[in-house]
């Protein structure tokens, strides 16, 4: 039996799969954050590409890959689909359990996925600049690696407190020649005015995404802005993913039983499970379990509300119909930092709603505590992030040995540890906590919701 399912290059997916092609409802509308009316192509052209619009809101089942975009995904896919043997053996469990390895990237994580898709139609729309924002680093990493590829300059706002914390992160965007500003900065109206009335502000992902959209639409050189997850394109890049894992399972001669993902916005969960639930949604896999794994310290979907929403603390996006904690909502400092985010793509939000996918959330401390139980047998030092999908697979696997049945569980180990040692240190040394979100701390947030 395989420990290690290996694609070749010539099955790296040719199109993307479009969910939107099998939903069984329309997406609700994106609604302008002014008027609260539908936005059109026009109004997001100053951010983004025509053909990223497009793709938006296509309902094409299969969009094609550009062979440029494709080439570069050679460097690192297909990535591995690996048996967990000894994970098996350490859990004592009858399941066999399966995980898709996207930390093989160059950044790391699955965002080079789209980031190197979105420098492409960048590219080839004339862009010569991309502005982005980042917070924990990872998206910045992957933007600031595609957008070297494709010769386009990117500038990431870093929020401030992690440009002070993660100093390797912004060496790692820094090599690839992208230009990293701490946020609030001096470079944007935005900024200026933050830093005017508070010179030690730590920065937030709201302010720097401000940053990032003002510099792009107000740059004299041709500048479009960049997102890293929870929109249409973005989760549809990721989809090369659970094609891949498919043709891989097929080749292990099993179907997935359960599939379990972390959330944080969404992208790399939906780009795992959307081609396998595509099955589910046209009678082809009815018994298959999905299973959305977010932070107890940020449960939009188990604890939101479903809601129009800003994507954004500043609220400059347009709106958003999600599950929320409220765009005001300031999570705790847990170490995944992806996942703190307190809206989630609309897809999800609505699969969920319609009973197609689970949703659990889990608390740091049994995140860790599964991160490491992987480390010690697979080999992989996990993403925080990660180990949230870890932690849902483990407890499937355990409850399939105390039901005494085997079932086949899948996860997505989204990416690797490496730039994260600092929590794992703080893990090991008992300095971790738990966070469980206070009812009043949402409900303060959540009366803060736009009125639509
Ligand atoms: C960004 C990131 C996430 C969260 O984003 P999603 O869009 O939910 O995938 C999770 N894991 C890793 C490793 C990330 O880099």
């Amino acid at each position: 039996m395989h420990t290690k399912l290996v694609l070749d290059e010539e099955d790296i997916p040719k199109a993307w799969y479009n969910i939107q092609a099998d939903l069984p409802f329309n997406l609700p509308p994106v609604l302008h954050p002014g008027t609260k009316q539908p936005v059109g192509p026009d109004d997001l052209a100053p951010l983004f590409p025509m053909e990223l619009i497009r793709q938006e809101v296509s309902k094409e089942r299969y969009i094609e890959i550009p062979e440029p975009v494709r080439e570069v995904y050679r460097l690192w896919r297909p990535t591995p689909l690996y048996r967990a043997h000894r994970l098996e053996r350490a859990l004592q469990t009858p399941a066999k359990i399966f995980y898709k390895y996207e930390g093989v990237s160059p950044a790391g994580s699955h965002k080079p996925n789209t980031a190197v898709a979105q420098a492409f139609y960048n590219r080839q729309a004339g862009t010569k600049r991309i502005t982005t924002e980042t917070g924990a680093g990872q998206w910045g990493s992957a933007l600031a690696f595609a957008g070297k590829l494709f010769d386009i300059e990117v500038k990431v706002y870093m929020v401030r407190v992690s440009y002070e914390q993660k100093p390797y992160r912004r060496a790692l965007m820094e090599t690839w020649g992208a230009q990293v500003v701490p946020s609030p900065s001096n470079d944007t109206n935005a900024g200026r005015a933050v830093l005017a009335a508070d010179p030690d502000s730590p920065g937030s992902l709201g302010i720097a995404i401000s940053e990032a959209v003002e510099d792009a639409v107000t740059s004299k050189t041709p500048t479009k802005y960049a997102l890293g997850s929870v929109l249409n394109h973005v989760l549809m890049h990721q989809t090369v993913i659970g094609l891949e894992a498919k043709r891989q399972l097929e080749m292990a001669g099993v179907y997935p039983d359960i599939l379990v993902g972390a959330i944080g916005g969404g992208s790399n969960f939906a780009g795992f499970t959307y081609p396998f639930i595509g099955d589910k949604l046209t009678g082809r896999a009815p018994n298959l379990r999905v299973v959305a794994i977010e932070p107890t310290a940020a449960p939009s979907l188990t604890r939101g509300v479903y809601a129009y929403d800003f994507g954004d603390t500043s609220m400059m996006t347009p709106l958003l119909k999600m599950y929320t904690l409220g765009h005001s909502f300031v999570p705790a400092p847990i170490h995944a930092g992806g996942l703190r985010y307190h809206g989630m793509a609309s897809s999800v939000c609505e699969l969920y709603r319609a009973g197609v996918i689970e949703a659990r959330a889990v608390p740091q401390l049994a995140t860790f505590e599964a991160g490491l139980l992987f480390a010690r047998t697979e080999g992989i030092v996990p993403a925080p992030e990660a180990a949230h999908a870890i932690r849902g697979a483990v407890d499937e696997a355990i409850r399939c040995r105390e039901e005494g049945v085997s079932r086949t569980i899948v996860f997505n180990l989204c990416g690797h540890g490496h730039f994260d040692m600092t929590a794992y240190e703080r893990y090991l040394r008992g300095e971790l906590q738990d966070y469980n979100l206070p009812e009043e701390e949402i409900q303060r947030a959540l009366a803060e919701l736009p009125q639509v």
